[in-house]
């Protein structure tokens, strides 16, 4: 293959959506798979919904995602011009032309259309206007807008799709269209026609979405004289949620990769997880492999392994994969990361126990938001109720045993050796023993005690990483609690 040039197109009219994100990714690993080049465009023509805050989301998100352009990203409302021009020419070419109608004019022609079932589509009422009527219509200060002149004898439009083989649509059924809007800015996609062929893109891939644009572009390539030099294009398969739906914010779903960023997903994670949203390497057979890092992507990467049916978007999978990236961070690197968003009020000077709680917990977590949930107990004294204290195979008097002959135990080792795991698990075993007690009346006071949770690391460790002090002054309360 030539060296392919590919390029992801976002509308800044949102923030980075997720599926945006996975075309970015499959341009990416396409470009980098051969040796070609991969840029971003801002396509930004959209003026009422497109605003410079998104854009900075979308080229925040992407580079965080290791997805920065080859080049500096080019935006079309930069360069207006060069479109205007395209258009002029297509013009005096006679395939396009001014059109005036007003939008309660167009409106109103719809409405018909679809009451008489018909599928809506510009009627081609400005077609053939004179040069009079366009001097006359133009003297009366009318804005117009400037439509393609779609060939009457134009047939079947039809393209190759790398993963959907061949698609076609009727050009009859598609109506003269506009290219410039009355304001004289352009429709995104003939934009996007001449960006791609000035960029000398080779290969369009992007969302099934815009399968339908394609038929309209295929005929301003034609218009343009470029029929020949078009890109090849490959429609990616939508992702759907679990169940099926679309996902959608409304719904709650975490749709923008800074939503994702924010609550603690690691960026090779997402990358790892995307990539699989529609494709499979084959090579790897059906079932089994989930992990893949960037290199082993673009090593792998084929786009005509993409399937055509919706990608679903399984949230368990992603955490299971952000888990096995976040165990894979030395202790410093994750808590570099949880800190400080991910950490609660007024835990942030708490160094020393956040470093012991990391340990402690960072099995438990799937995300980073996961610590604060994980870890509270470490920087606030739990609240609990008096049945937490009992182990299920225990019973009260026996809890209460357990409970006071530990602290008498504990009170007495050295706060030098507090630090020592091996030194408190001989001590409460020993109260075990002298007080011819279960494991379970002495180590599962000791720790609900000490977490205020069914679930929680073992009593050992929260007592190395709780400290002496603090240790003693739960397990009183507990002791207390429990006598009541
Ligand atoms: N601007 C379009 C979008 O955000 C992409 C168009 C294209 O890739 O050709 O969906």
């Amino acid at each position: 293959m030539i060296k392919p040039i590919v390029r992801i197109a976002p509308s800044p009219t949102g923030k980075l959506h997720i599926g945006t994100a996975r075309t970015a990714l499959f341009n990416y690993l396409f470009a980098r798979k051969n040796k070609g080049k991969y840029l971003i465009r801002i396509e930004d023509t959209d003026a009422k919904r497109s605003t410079k805050n998104y854009e900075k989301d979308i080229l925040n998100s992407l580079k965080w995602l290791g997805l920065e352009g080859d080049d500096e990203p080019t935006r079309q409302m930069e360069r207006i011009e060069i479109y205007k021009k395209y258009a002029e020419n297509l013009l005096k070419e006679k395939k396009a032309y001014y059109c005036f109608c007003s939008i309660e004019k167009l409106e109103e022609e719809r409405r018909k259309q679809i009451s008489k079932k018909q599928p809506p589509r510009y009627s081609g009422k400005c077609r053939n206007l004179s040069e009079k009527e366009i001097e006359t219509y133009q003297k009366e200060d009318r804005e117009p807008t400037i439509r393609l002149k779609i060939p009457e004898d134009r047939g079947t439009i039809a393209f190759n799709d790398l993963i959907r083989g061949e698609i076609k649509e009727r050009a009859s059924l598609i109506g003269d269209f506009v290219i410039i809007k009355s304001d004289g800015v352009p429709i995104f996609f003939f934009a996007g026609v001449i960006d791609d062929h000035l960029q000398k893109i080779s290969h369009v891939i992007r969302g099934e979405d815009h399968i339908s644009n394609t038929f309209s572009q295929i005929l301003i390539y034609e218009a343009l004289k470029w029929g020949k030099k078009m890109p090849e294009f490959a429609h990616l398969p939508m992702i759907l949620n679990a169940d099926r739906s679309k996902m959608s914010k409304r719904k709650g779903d975490f749709v923008s990769v800074s939503e994702f960023k924010k609550e603690g997903y690691l960026p090779k994670a997402l990358v790892n997880f995307i990539a699989l949203l529609g494709w499979h390497p084959r090579k790897e057979g059906k079932e089994g492999k989930e992990l893949y890092r960037s290199e082993e992507l673009i090593s792998l990467f084929d786009i005509e392994e993409v399937g055509k049916s919706p990608a679903i978007f399984d949230k368990q999978k992603l955490d299971y994969i952000n888990g096995y990236y976040l165990r894979k961070l030395s202790d410093d690197e994750l808590k570099s990361l949880i800190y400080p968003e991910h950490l609660a009020e007024g835990w942030q000077d708490k160094d020393k126990i956040i470093e012991k709680a990391i340990i402690l917990v960072k099995d438990r977590m799937k995300k980073l938001s996961d610590f604060s949930e994980l870890a509270d107990y470490f920087f606030e004294k739990p609240v609990y109720d008096q049945e937490i204290l009992i182990f299920k195979k225990s019973d009260k008097s026996l809890s209460q045993k357990g409970l006071s002959a530990a602290i008498l135990k504990l009170k007495e080792i050295d706060k030098k050796d507090w630090q020592r795991h091996e030194v408190i698990q001989k001590a409460l075993e020993e109260v075990v023993k002298k007080e011819k007690l279960n494991n379970g009346d002495v180590f599962w006071p000791v720790r609900a005690a000490l977490s205020g949770r069914e679930a929680s690391p073992s009593p050992v460790e929260l007592l190395w990483a709780l400290g002496k002090n603090e240790s003693l002054k739960r397990l009183s309360g507990a002791l207390e609690l429990i006598n009541k």
